[in-house]
């Protein structure tokens, strides 16, 4: 016989759209049950995705700076120890999200839901099954890995190999075939490249990073390390074995080519992952859940969040779009909050990282929208000099008609960070003038921010 179980909120996936808004709703009095196959929060962010990821790459950071400063080669094994450290990295916060099942009070189980219909779902966990109704629900099933329509296509390994909790892939290896133009490719490429792998980079058309600004990415290439080889308008065409190499198989200027490396890894999409059912409730677009601006579906009391949205691939996106059901939900499905996804801020970390948010040239010149550039060359930044990373700049483009900051973007060292200051700004909808009268902190990597806008006023 199977149980019964009724809930106010079911939360379908523990990654960044399914724990905030279950905690916070817990908090507020309701009755929450989340459920996860994984056992462990975080979702694919912290399993496979940002953390190991940035694990790993501050990691390579540290050996190209001890190559350069201290003239010391990283050891063979020390790709090894980076893996363990990563895993250990995740450890910590699996156990850190325990704790925060416990202050929060939201129920997590270890187990996948199937949905059933209009507020029933079943509950499969290794124990059995139940049957689960919920007055409300947030589907924040994320995207998995999906390797790419060519023969051979299985004999690839995937960036969860890299950076999964306990990675297939422990032993750095001598050379390594990239197959994709988008920033997994770039990511891993930079990183194994600063370990001392020999990295091709396969990319199927003349443009790498399609979802960037044109020029950002043409700045980037030209500072992109020139011992990885990236090669463009290079489709895939398969992959072979080769003894116990790998071998991906190419078109070049209509010829046909090969490169032979320890592993070729795919990195051409993710795709989306929800939960069986699903489609007897609502029509998916692509596989992906349509939402409106406050999370909702067409399915009254069914919101969604995440990357399983379509909308945006960020777990700091997700967090904010689980808050903004939740709010929605305690406002008893009314919209009272919505998501702002314009000035959400992306970050690339590679060797230098890239980081952008908000409006750029490309998209202000297709909605007609006239910018002021404002921008400081890294080369005169304090930080850039010190680390002898010197190739970049920080830009902020402002709205010419009122003089208020719509986005920016950053190339060098800490880009990430930085572009943070400029996204508060054009979501605050700040007037340049006040990032130019900010007294920002000095000697910090890109205290530029400050210095572009005092350029202008
Ligand atoms: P997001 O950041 O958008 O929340 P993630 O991909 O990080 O997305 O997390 C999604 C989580 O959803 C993953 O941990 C995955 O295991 C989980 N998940 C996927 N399908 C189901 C399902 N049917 N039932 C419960 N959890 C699921």
């Amino acid at each position: 016989m199977l149980k019964l179980k009724s809930v106010d909120v079911l939360v379908i996936g523990g990654g960044g759209g399914g724990y905030p808004g279950a905690f916070r709703l817990s908090k507020a009095g309701y009755s929450v049950l989340m459920a996860d196959p994984k056992g462990v929060l975080g979702g694919n962010c912290l399993y496979s995705g940002c953390v190991p990821s940035k694990t790993v790459r501050e990691m390579c950071q540290l050996a190209a700076r001890a190559r350069k400063f201290l003239k010391v080669e990283p050891s063979r094994s020390f790709f090894t120890e980076v893996q363990k450290h990563k895993d250990q990295v995740q450890e910590i916060r699996f156990e850190q999200h325990r704790e925060e099942i416990k202050e929060n009070g939201a129920e997590y189980v270890k187990g996948e839901i199937e949905v059933k219909g209009p507020r029933e779902y079943l509950l499969k966990t290794e124990e059995g099954q139940q049957e689960v109704t919920a007055r409300y629900t947030i589907v924040a099933t994320g995207t998995e890995v999906e390797r790419p329509p060519i023969p051979g296509a299985e004999l690839a390994i995937t960036s969860d190999d890299v950076f999964s909790y306990h990675p297939a892939l422990t032993e750095l290896p001598d050379e390594m075939a990239i197959v994709g133009g988008g920033y997994i490719a770039f990511e891993v490429a930079s990183m194994l490249n600063a370990l001392g792998t020999k990295v091709h980079v396969l990319v199927r058309s003349d443009r790498a990073l399609r979802e960037v600004d044109k020029r950002l990415v043409d700045m980037f290439l030209s500072s992109l390390d020139k011992d990885i080889d990236v090669k463009f308008n290079a489709p895939t065409l398969a992959i072979e074995r080769r003894g116990n190499r790998t071998a991906a198989i190419y078109s070049s200027e209509g010829q046909k080519r090969e490169i032979v490396a320890d592993h070729v890894l795919v990195a051409t999409g993710r795709k989306p992952v929800t939960p069986k059912g699903l489609e007897k409730l609502m029509q998916l677009n692509r596989g992906y859940v349509p939402t409106d601006d406050g999370m909702g579906t067409p399915v009254p009391g069914v919101f969604a969040t995440g990357d399983v949205t379509g909308k945006t691939t960020y777990f700091h996106a997700a967090v904010r779009e689980s808050l903004v059901a939740a709010h929605n939900i305690m406002a008893g499905g009314t919209r009272t909050d919505y998501m702002d996804v314009r000035d959400v801020p992306v970050a690339i970390f590679t060797f230098p990282p890239i980081a952008y948010v908000g409006i750029t040239p490309e998209m202000a010149s297709k909605i007609g929208m006239k910018l002021l550039e404002v921008s400081y060359p890294l080369k005169r930044d304090v930080m850039a000099q010190v680390y002898d990373e010197r190739e970049g700049e920080v830009r902020i483009f402002v709205e010419r008609e009122t003089m208020r900051v719509v986005g920016g973007w950053a190339l060098g060292e800490d880009a990430p960070e930085v572009i943070n200051e400029i996204g508060v700004a054009a979501q605050s909808g700040l007037n340049l003038r006040a990032l130019a009268e900010y007294a920002g902190q000095h000697p910090v990597p890109f205290e530029d921010v400050s210095y572009a806008a005092r350029a202008a006023l």
